[in-house]
């Protein structure tokens, strides 16, 4: 039994826990809203690891993907993007709650993590994992090693300048590719197509409220796959940021593949197809520099519970 341990995800909507063993398989699964003030949360993630235990006694650490800024020491979320926090004492709190070892992550590099040991980049020795949800997270894995930086917060992929004097972005600086190639950004930019032209946006309108303002990213993914041409267009367009933003990694870190997840990755080819045709248009280096694979995440919403549990268990 003692190959089991308990993963937990905590995102901005909601946080997932489960117990996972040693081959990568979630045995029980919980998943819990995010509540917004910071005692509810730690009262959420207490509940969510108590009731993924019940009936599996021999779970032996706990490892917690947070989004944020995790310290070097795993055990401290300097500050997080979505969720009230300064130096919260993470690991402190749910091991005096639990009783058993805890290791902290940033949810991203857990996330990267499970793909590199038990998802789509398993057959691969260096990866970049990129993460399209509400913002643009990345984690790099190389030779059995999570790229952490020499402060936790390496990796932070959305944040590197795509465009001088470009958008405004919550981190301080303009012009970073999550303020494009996110799924905030891809809801926004189709918004405002549908405002611009909703003759040509009728499907995407007709799943939402009937405004611009309506549109949800699912209602995206849906009004695509029924033939919307603003919604069609929307997963070009970020497919062409995001290939963009793999050639720029790519030219830095040469990984032999690329994995795509988060939310909008859920819609597959859609968003794959033109994020890999853009990024073969844009290597650095061309006819010289091989390309890498670029893939769909291959553990879909669980890669930040297996991915957590399974750092858990290499502390
Ligand atoms: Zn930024």
């Amino acid at each position: 039994m003692s190959d089991l341990t308990i993963g937990v995800d905590i995102g901005g909507t909601k946080i997932l826990a489960g117990v996972v063993d040693g081959g990568g398989t979630v045995l029980s699964r919980v998943r819990i809203p995010t509540p917004k003030d910071e005692a509810g949360i730690a009262r959420a993630i207490t509940d969510a690891v108590d009731r993924a235990r019940e009936g599996w006694d021999g779970a032996a650490a706990i490892g917690v993907g947070a989004a944020g800024y995790v310290d070097e020491s795993r055990s401290v979320v300097r500050s997080s993007p979505n969720l009230d926090w300064h130096d919260e004492p993470l690991k402190e709190m749910v091991e005096r709650h639990s009783g058993l070892p805890v290791v902290i992550e940033n949810d991203a590099n857990a996330a990267a993590w499970g793909e590199y040991v038990h998802g789509a980049a398993a057959d691969h020795t260096v990866m970049v994992m990129v993460t399209v949800g509400t913002g643009l997270g990345g984690g790099i894995v190389a030779h059995d090693r999570l790229w952490r930086g020499r402060f936790g917060i390496g990796g932070e992929i959305g944040h590197y300048r795509a465009v001088p004097k470009g958008l405004p972005c919550h981190c301080g600086r303009t012009g970073c590719m999550e303020q494009y190639a996110s799924g905030t950004a891809h809801t926004r930019r189709t918004r405002a197509a549908a405002a611009e032209t909703p003759h040509r946006a009728r499907i995407l309108l007709s799943l939402g409220d009937g405004t611009p303002e309506g549109v949800q990213g699912p209602h995206i993914q849906e009004a695509a796959l029924r033939g919307d041409p603003v919604a069609a267009e929307a997963f070009i367009r970020t497919g062409q940021w995001l290939g963009q933003a793999l050639a720029d990694l790519a030219a830095v870190l040469d990984p032999g593949v690329f994995v795509l997840g988060g939310g909008v990755s859920g819609a597959g080819d859609l968003l794959l197809k033109p994020t890999e045709a853009a990024y073969r248009l844009a290597p650095s280096g061309a006819g010289e520099r091989p390309f890498a694979e670029v893939v769909l995440a291959g553990l879909g919403p669980d890669a930040g519970l297996v991915g957590a549990a399974d750092l858990a268990r290499r502390p």
